[in-house]
């Protein structure tokens, strides 16, 4: 899906600050952070949203995961505590349709979500 910003991402297109990389996964800072750590982790091949991802290639998801898991680790927030985020959907207010999880922390966040 090339018109996907995501994917552009993913292919160089549009420039991105990385964090990690995978050869199935990649990381990067979210362009508007709501979080001094604010890393977006998303498989480089193309999925819509968390349940097209599981249904697709839950081992692909588990890659997903572990990378979270490294980025707060490399962050410093995996002491502190920290939320990973899938908005899915248009009540979640899911902007771009390549999934991502969101990695926020560095600070204490609220609960419940707006
Ligand atoms: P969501 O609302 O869950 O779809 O989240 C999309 C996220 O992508 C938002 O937090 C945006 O700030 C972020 N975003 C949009 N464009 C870019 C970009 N070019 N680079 C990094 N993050 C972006
Ligand atoms: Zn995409």
């Amino acid at each position: 899906m090339p018109e996907c910003l995501f994917c552009r991402i993913v292919s160089g297109g549009v420039p991105a600050s990385r964090v990690l990389e995978s050869p199935r996964t990649l990381s990067f800072r979210d362009i508007s952070p709501q979080a001094p750590t604010h890393v977006l982790v998303i498989p480089r091949d193309h999925y819509p949203d968390l349940p097209a991802l599981t249904a697709a290639d839950p081992a692909l998801l588990a890659e997903v995961l572990a990378q979270v898991r490294e980025v707060a680790e490399a962050e410093g927030i995996s002491g502190r505590g920290y939320r990973v985020v899938f908005n899915t959907g248009a009540d979640a207010g899911q902007a771009v349709p390549h999934v991502h999880a969101h990695v926020l922390g560095g600070r204490a966040l609220s609960w419940p979500p707006g």
